[in-house]
């Protein structure tokens, strides 16, 4: 690899250095060997490996104690002794494994450390990205008796020493290298005695582990000397002290670090240093780690050892987001987060931060500042105390309620439920006492005020343990029947909300559990703090995403975003996606509706997109890159799509199978809306469960276009029962080709004259039989009729149908054209009759609200009633009701074409996403 060196580089390097001396000490250091071996479980003398120990060291170990980095200091004794300035003139930098990912990459941070203009600094370095994912796994393997670590410890070396290559050259690539290269035969003895032991001591372990740092931190000082900066580095073993805690964490030693410290600076007064990030030693001196992702808390722990002026946490995005950015893809970056809410971001998921990275620096009232390494031109987010920031922030509140939002997966809920529990004294603390005997680590509690259930979260790993731990201290409980149930719901998911102004804002959890309900997701548990800082749900591990993403745009958007699914792009729903590719982007900046199509199928093939179809070559898409057709698998790729927190299905067939699927879409939570009229004309038991389902859910089914195309009549219906009016009679024309044809049977032309005209411009189906049969209209009424509440099948409709009793045998439709004109003569007998009356004749269909019955019949009308008025394929319908008593309510208009006809089902779409929470 080429690096441009800057020119004061090449002269830098180590002997540009403070008085340094020539270290007996290595990246074991002294006690190494000794303490490690004290851990194991063996017989062996401590004191007689340490005499090994030192003996290998003086001999084998020679050249591995000279070719330490020059830069490296014993910390016993020192010629001149410095004392540590603390204070202001610190900054801490800490820079995360993808920061330091590659060669590139680290000499990208050691140019960002050299031109930064503090007086001071401590650079706080992670292992090179991945490394402390294949130490860990070096000692999986060992301890399995896996002889492959054998090559996978070689991988390693090979990493380290191919970066090194790139960055290093002359003494400093050569001292660097020969450390490489003892440190790996170390690794190699230790991980060796491990195999043979078939296990390994923490100590073993975090010793090994923690070699990634060891190499990164030596690495990047060297460059930073490259960039002609005098740099020093820090083993931390040497410096900070920790005590492990029971919830495997670690707490610092502030005291023991302190004088540590003050010990190690007196003999190497740098005023760069670069700092080992994860690892410590325990106060015997043993090697230790602060836990995975620990650097972070390493960087606070030396901004507070320092009383640094900030700590600044490099990684790879631009600063804090209200959500994960991997799983929200409109997740914003939050300009100022409190202590608290950087807490509890962290702690309930949002890796970004390691939770325990807080504590340090609120006490010394540090601010913290995530930046991105690769994006330097944006500020980040900065994490500072309340008071500063309310009074900067105080519009905060008024923006953005809740501040972010964070999962955490992998956890199982425990409920212990019982009668007995209730107001008895200490259940509770036994329950945790149960939990805290088996390690568990709680993450959330929800007590129900009865205390009949206490219900809290661990993780799934540790939940069998605590289950037995609980079956057993309650064993007496259980039998007694004073207990019900321990109970364990595996496969959940935390979902946090997050913001310091949700204290002072009513109706926040409302919302949130609000948006989670109309994602159809439905809550397990519910804990709210009373800091209210946050408010946390638990929800099954599979609507996690899901979750996160229908909350986060309900409070950060305001954006509806729908997926879409279109089963049958012919004519009507061809026609709807043209309208939707026109309308997507209006909708979209004026309505804050997001609609994505992200599947389309006909009969014979199908298009499926996670993000959204391109419709502007739907066509040709589905033509080039069209799959087979499966209706199973395109609801699966609707039904698990978790970017988009809410899903509709739109059937545009007429197809009564399809129709049989609507209610299990609509149990796991998919919207349908549809112009098919079989699902709401078809069996009643159907269709009652189909309504109640819909009534108890938060999943809708809108089906407007069902009649009369794009009228307004059912939600004119609707609106007419909600508001409590009282229907008595429906009665209009719905059927545009009857219209059309009896609009034009003035006298002029003969009925199949007529007829024919209609079909030849295709008014009317292939077989003009469907339209003149009267089935298509009394599947309309009947779809009123239910509305109104009459419960009626199909067949209790009275139809009279147009085509001519000895018709309806006819095997073809040109049979049946070539024979209607025999039929003419009765049916102009009775136009001539009712014209002598004056007046008209037309097929309607009525719903006799009071007499419980529906009919589909042909009737006389008085030319000047609104029926007798009609053009073309226009639809009337008019509503005799409590209040519309003298005069009907009349909605009238063109009620068939496909333009009208998808322009209803759009509108149901668009009202789908006011009810999901679009803005009106
Ligand atoms: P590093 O190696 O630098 O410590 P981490 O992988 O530990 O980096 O943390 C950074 C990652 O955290 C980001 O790449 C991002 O994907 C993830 N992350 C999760 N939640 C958030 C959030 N709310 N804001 C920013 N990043 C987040
Ligand atoms: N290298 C350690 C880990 O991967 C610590 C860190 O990167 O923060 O867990
Ligand atoms: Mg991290």
């Amino acid at each position: 690899m080429a690096l441009s060196l800057p020119p004061a580089f090449v002269k830098g390097g180590a002997e540009s250095l403070h008085k340094q001396h020539l270290a007996s000490k290595t990246s074991i250091g002294n006690r190494s060997f000794g303490s490690l071996f004290r851990s194991l479980p063996c017989r062996v003398s401590p004191s007689k490996l340490k005499v090994e120990d030192k003996n290998k060291r003086r001999t084998g170990f020679h050249t591995y104690v000279e070719a330490t980095l020059a830069d490296v200091v014993p910390t016993e004794k020192c010629a001149t002794e410095y004392t540590l300035p603390q204070g202001e003139m610190w900054s801490v930098h800490k820079f995360g494994g993808t920061c330091v990912a590659s060669s590139e990459r680290i000499w990208n941070v050691a140019r960002i450390i050299a031109e930064d203009p503090s007086e001071k600094k401590v650079v706080v370095v992670s292992a090179m990205s991945k490394v402390t994912d294949m130490l860990y796994d070096l000692v999986q393997k060992a301890q399995c008796r896996d002889d492959s670590y054998i090559t996978a410890i070689d991988q390693v070396h090979e990493k380290h020493k191919a970066t090194a290559s790139d960055l290093l050259e002359g003494d400093d690539l050569n001292k660097f290298l020969s450390q490489l290269q003892s440190d790996v035969n170390n690794l190699k003895a230790m991980l060796r005695a491990i195999y043979i032991a078939g296990h390994a001591t923490e100590s073993f372990s975090d010793y090994v582990v923690g070699h990634g740092e060891l190499w990164s931190a030596q690495i990047l000082a060297a460059s930073i000397r490259k960039h002609g900066l005098p740099c020093t580095w820090m083993d931390t073993r040497d410096v900070l002290v920790v005590a492990p805690t029971t919830s495997n964490q670690v707490d610092p030693d502030y005291v023991a670090s302190d004088e540590k410290l003050k010990k190690w600076y007196s003999c190497n007064p740098a005023d760069t240093i670069v700092a080992t990030g994860f690892i410590a030693s325990t106060k015997d001196n043993l090697p230790t780690t602060l836990k995975r992702d620990g650097s972070d808390f390493s960087a606070a722990i030396m901004g507070a050892l320092f009383r640094a002026r900030q700590v600044t946490i490099w990684t790879d995005v631009d600063g804090v987001y209200s959500a994960d950015p991997r799983k929200v893809s409109e997740a914003v970056i939050l300009n100022t987060l409190s202590y608290q809410e950087a807490w509890e971001m962290s702690y309930f998921g949002a890796n970004v931060l390691h939770p325990r990275t807080i504590i340090p620096v609120m006490k010394n009232n540090i601010p913290i500042v995530i930046r991105n390494v690769f994006n330097l031109s944006s500020p980040g987010t900065k994490i500072r105390r309340e008071s500063i920031m309310e009074a900067e922030d105080s519009e905060l509140c008024v923006d953005s309620v809740v501040k972010g939002f964070a999962t955490i997966d992998n956890v199982a809920l425990v409920n212990v439920e019982g009668t007995g529990m209730a107001g008895v004294p200490g259940t509770a603390s036994a329950i945790f006492g149960a939990v805290k005997d088996v390690d568990a680590n709680v993450i959330m509690i929800s007590q129900a005020s009865s205390e009949h259930s206490v219900c809290f979260a661990v993780p799934e790993k540790e939940v069998s343990a605590v289950a037995e731990a609980l079956q057993k201290r309650f064993k007496q409980a259980l039998e007694a029947g004073r207990l019900s149930k321990v109970e364990v719901i595996h496969d959940c998911s935390i979902l946090a909300a997050v913001g310091q102004c949700m204290a002072s804002t009513p109706g926040v959890s409302a919302t949130l559990f609000n948006a989670l309900a109309k994602a159809n997701i439905n809550i397990r548990a519910i804990a709210q703090g009373c800091s209210e800082y946050n408010i946390t749900v638990v929800v099954k591990r599979e609507d996690s995403i899901k979750g996160l993403r229908a909350v986060h745009s309900r409070f950060y958007l305001s954006k509806t975003t729908l997926a879409v699914g279109i089963i049958g792009p012919g004519l009507i729903g061809g026609t709807l996606l043209d309208q939707l590719r026109d309308q997507a982007a209006v909708l979209k900046e004026e309505f804050n509706i997001d609609l994505r199509i992200t599947g389309i199928i006909g009969s014979k093939t199908m298009i499926l997109n996670d993000l959204g179809i391109d419709l502007q070559a739907w066509r040709e898409l589905r033509k080039e890159k069209g799959e087979p057709a499966d209706l199973e698998k395109f609801i699966q790729h609707l039904h698990g799509n978790n970017f988009m927190p809410n899903t509709v299905i739109v059937d545009c067939t007429a197809d009564s199978e399809v129709v049989k699927n609507y209610y299990q879409w609509l149990r796991k939570g998919m919207h349908i809306v549809t112009p098919n009229k079989k699902a709401n004309s078809g069996p009643l038991d159907q269709y009652l469960k189909l309504r109640n389902l819909q009534r108890r859910s938060y999943t809708h089914y809108f089906y407007e276009a069902t009649v009369g195309a794009g009228l307004p009549i059912v939600s004119t219906l609707r609106g007419l029962l909600e508001t409590g009016d009282k229907i008595l009679r429906i009665e209009g024309i719905f059927s545009g080709t009857l219209s059309f044809i009896f609009n034009s049977f003035s006298g002029q032309e003969t009925f199949s004259q007529i007829v024919t005209k209609a079909k030849e411009a295709g008014y009317t189906e292939p077989d003009p039989r469907d339209d003149l049969s009267g089935m298509d209209v009394a599947r309309k009424v009947i779809i009123l009729a239910r509305e109104c509440g009459l419960k009626l099948e199909l067949h209790d409709i009275s139809v009279q149908s147009l085509v001519p009793e000895p018709l309806k045998g006819c095997t073809s439709v040109e049979e049946f054209m070539h024979k209607l004109p025999e039929f003419d003569y009765e049916i102009s007998k009775q136009r001539e009759d009712a014209d002598s009356n004056g007046e008209v004749l037309r097929y309607v269909g009525v719903v006799d609200v009071l007499a419980n019955e529906g009919r589909v019949e042909l009737r006389k009308y008085s030319k000047a009633h609104p029926f007798a008025q009609l053009y073309g394929s226009d639809n009337i319908i008019a509503f005799t009701t409590k209040r519309y008593h003298k005069q009907p309510l009349i909605v009238r208009g063109p009620g068939a074409g496909a333009e009208v006809t998808a322009g209803g089902v759009f509108s149901d779409i668009l009202r789908l996403a006011s009810y999901l929470g679009a803005p009106s």
